[in-house]
């Protein structure tokens, strides 16, 4: 087969490249006798092959062209959102060190609501920022927030409380990446601790050259720099080495089964053994009951983030949890 072919070593300039393809397929003349309609359909399956995660293949049926109208309609709406500033906002979810027991900082998390749409899920609309391009206009809005959040929380009575902003593997392909962060913290007087940049292991793995080196001109001025989703993606230790990082968030799919599932909390301890290894500290991320909570201390993961603490809240909410320090398990229960 095709894909199969594809998967095999290529040797360039004597390194073994290996490369992967996504396809999508329609049918002829099931789905269309028109060429044009066949085209279109194929792009449709191929964009659905490409979501579900890379080097897979998937067939057109009619049920993507309805996703495919809303998709369009979203970007149009989202492209709306972001030109007049109505409708997106942040939440923040406290990360908490369960050894001190206090907060140490912040995750902000993007949020959509439309009039017609309602809530819009972020699973859903980065996508669709990605696609359009319109996540670099999108991140440069949630970093100005940030920035703008940090100093606001001060001026209400805060310590600085560092927030971790999720960035893009797109928002790589920027020359200006380095340069427009180093301008708003200049801006905003932000000291480069109390910034935090999360990167998930497929946008290391995708733009590698680009990727690295924005990290290091990230790194060198100061900011710091999460593994995001780590144990999702294909990071070898040789990777990891590579970049400059200095977190990494053990994915909340090993945190899920680690006391039921044997492998999972393996995985874990091992996560949390090479991360010391590294030099990187550890978070643990969708912690949800005190058995993982256990484990965790146990297993010397000393940061945890999670709906058993806190789901991502408004900033006043942050405030109050804050200075009545509220962020003790099972004392702050939000609607998500
Ligand atoms: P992520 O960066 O992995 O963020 C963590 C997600 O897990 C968030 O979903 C959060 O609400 C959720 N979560 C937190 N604690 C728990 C828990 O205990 N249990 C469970 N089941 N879930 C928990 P959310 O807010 O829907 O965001 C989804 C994804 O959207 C994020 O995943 C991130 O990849 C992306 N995203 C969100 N905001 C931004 C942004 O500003 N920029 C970019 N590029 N991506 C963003
Ligand atoms: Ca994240
Ligand atoms: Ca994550």
């Amino acid at each position: 087969m095709v894909k199969d072919a594809l998967a095999n070593s290529i040797e360039l300039d004597g390194t073994d490249t290996f490369t992967k393809a996504s396809f999508g397929i329609t049918m002829f003349p099931e789905d269309s006798s028109d060429p044009d309609v066949l085209l279109k359909n194929a792009d449709m399956a191929l964009y659905h092959a490409k979501n579900a995660g890379r080097g897979r293949f998937a067939f057109y049926n009619s049920d993507l062209n309805a996703q495919a109208i809303r998709r369009k309609d979203l970007a149009t709406k989202l492209r709306m959102a972001v030109t007049d500033d109505i409708g997106l906002h942040l939440k923040y979810q406290p990360k908490v060190d369960i050894v001190q027991g206090e907060v140490v900082g912040v995750e902000a998390l993007l949020r959509w609501s439309h009039e017609t749409y309602g809530e819009i899920s972020p699973v859903e609309f980065i996508p669709i920022a990605e696609t359009s391009g319109l996540i670099v206009e999108i991140g440069d809005w949630v970093l100005r927030k940030s920035c703008e959040q940090i100093l606001k929380w001060q001026t209400s009575g805060l310590p600085p409380v560092p927030i971790a902003l999720n960035l893009s593997a797109v928002q790589f392909k920027r020359t200006d990446l380095v340069e427009a962060v180093g301008k708003l913290m200049g801006e905003f007087q932000i000291e480069p601790s109390w910034l935090e940049l999360e990167i998930t292991e497929s946008t290391i793995m995708d733009y590698v050259e680009e990727t690295v080196a924005a990290l290091y001109g990230l790194h060198d001025i100061g900011v710091s720099l999460a593994i995001d989703d780590f144990g999702t993606g294909h990071s070898s230790l040789a990777y990891l080495k590579r970049f400059p990082m200095d977190k990494l968030k053990i994915d909340r799919s090993f945190v899920n089964d680690v006391v039921d599932d044997a492998d999972d909390a393996a995985i874990k301890q091992i996560i949390i053994n090479l991360a010391k290894q590294l030099n990187l500290s550890v978070i643990a991320e969708g912690v949800e009951n005190v058995p993982q909570l256990e484990f965790l201390r146990q297993n010397g993961c000393a940061v945890v983030q999670g709906y058993h603490f806190a789901s991502p809240i408004d900033p006043m909410a942050f405030v109050d949890l804050y200075v009545e320090k509220k962020c003790a398990p099972g004392a702050l229960k939000t609607p998500r």
